[in-house]
């Protein structure tokens, strides 16, 4: 016998759980449906998430009106500096959040904490049901429902949210065109100590190698990203954690004094991948089962939180929110496509900006860096990412808690 709901979520990592606790006070029945047992592997489907995430304002208030951000507070490192330098190169570019009447810039948040207080606050919800480990292996959409297959009894509902990942099942099954550009770069990622400090303070570096980003961590550590060609990143993992201290060093130089007490490493290869619909027969794609950005922006969470916002606003506008679901996901989609197209279009063009060995060009990045700090409107620009509302009603998106009218 098929179980049935209102709205099946698949995948549980930080989009698919998210919106599970956005939609838990709505009159919908939920299912939230992972492939991986509970608490063995994160989403990253790695034992560890040693990533430290980037949160704008607008992602901050998305959590507090859900009630998540009071587990994540005492976490939490309000960024109120951004510092951007090119090494080898003459100039420098300090964003300050003072500058913009704003009290910080964004927050950085371990990930581990952030699946946490997801997870449990998901817990105290009793709309949800959690389906897991259940592995979606087929899909049929009807003009009533969406039925899903695996290994268990089917599972039935109204409405659809594929949170299935960059490789997302459920694109792929629908036929979906994606648009892919492979970037033949890898992150690495860890955390490192270092012997001075610069509070709230996070630091871009462009280094001969690939952009280098610092991130201050509760436990005064730093986070690091590294963006390396695959084939340099694959030589960076294999080296000792001397050696590899040693190149992060001097690919950094000592703003930070002395690195030391590298824990682990861990290498995520990156891709731009862009799902051409959001939307189809009962079915609506979120984070990066619609689009997987480069990390370069720190955008791919907060651009799918801003769609989650959009998403709940539309699905608690009444508790028929459920009839015409086709009509109201496209409205969803048009909603949306102006902030997804120029996101992905930013963070492309800031990865190919940073990354380039075109000789002109990273003159250029040099003399603009040094150009930059004295031109406000790119600040301006930055300030608008990290605040990230867009000019959107939606209620989340205003710190305020959703109810269904
Ligand atoms: C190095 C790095 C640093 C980053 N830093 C930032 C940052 O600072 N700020 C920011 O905003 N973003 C950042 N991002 C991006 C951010 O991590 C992603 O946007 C976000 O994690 C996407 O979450 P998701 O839930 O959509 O996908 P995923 O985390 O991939 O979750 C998908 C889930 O679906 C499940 N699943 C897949 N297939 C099935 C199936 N068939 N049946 C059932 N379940 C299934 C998987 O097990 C998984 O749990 C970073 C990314 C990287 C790689």
């Amino acid at each position: 016998m098929p179980r049935n709901y209102d709205i099946a979520i698949v995948g549980g990592g930080f989009v698919g759980s998210t919106l599970a606790c956005a939609l838990a006070a709505s009159t919908h029945r939920i299912a939230l449906i992972e492939r991986n047992p509970v608490s063995t592997k994160n989403s990253t489907g790695r034992d560890q998430d040693e990533r430290n995430i980037a949160l704008t304002c607008a992602s901050k208030m998305i959590f507090e009106a859900l009630g998540v951000w009071e587990q994540l507070d005492e976490y939490s490192v309000p960024i109120e500096k951004i510092h951007i330098s090119d090494q080898g190169r003459f100039g420098a570019m300090r964003v300050d959040c003072r500058n913009h009447e704003a009290d910080s810039l964004g927050y950085l948040v371990p990930a581990e904490r952030l699946t946490q207080a997801i997870q449990s606050h998901m817990r105290h919800h009793k709309h949800v049901k959690r389906i897991q480990p259940y592995r979606v292996s087929n899909i049929q959409s009807h003009e009533d429902k969406v039925t899903l297959y695996g290994e268990g009894a089917p599972i039935e509902a109204k409405l659809l949210i594929a949170a299935d990942g960059t490789h997302s099942f459920i694109r792929n099954a629908l036929g979906i065109p994606v648009e892919k550009k492979p970037y033949c770069q890898t992150a690495i990622i860890g955390n490192i100590g270092v012997t001075d400090h610069h509070p709230y303070t996070a630091f871009v570096r462009f280094t001969e190698q690939g952009p280098l980003v610092l991130l201050p961590r509760v436990d005064n550590c730093y986070g690091f990203v590294w963006t390396l060609e695959d084939g340099v990143a694959q030589k960076h993992m294999a080296l000792s954690e001397y050696e590899f201290l040693r190149q992060l060093q001097s690919a950094f130089g000592h703003r930070l004094g002395y690195f030391a007490r590298l824990r682990k490493r861990f290498s995520y290869p990156l891709s731009l991948q862009v799902s051409q619909r959001l939307v189809q027969q009962r079915t609506v794609l979120v984070g990066n089962a619609a689009q997987t950005l480069h990390p370069v922006a720190a955008q791919g969470l907060n651009l799918a939180l801003r769609d989650i916002a959009e998403l709940c606003e539309i699905l608690y506008a009444s508790q028929d929110a459920l009839d015409g679901v086709n009509d109201k996901l496209r409205v969803y989609e048009s909603r949306r496509q102006p902030d997804i197209e120029g996101t992905v279009h930013l963070t492309d063009r800031l990865n190919y900006l940073f990354t380039t060995n075109n000789p002109v060009l990273a003159r250029v990045r040099g003399v603009g860096l040094a150009l930059l700090g004295a031109i406000p409107v790119l600040e301006q620009r930055i300030m608008q990412q990290s605040s990230g509302a867009f000019g959107s009603t939606a209620r989340l998106l205003q710190g305020k808690a959703l109810q269904t009218s």
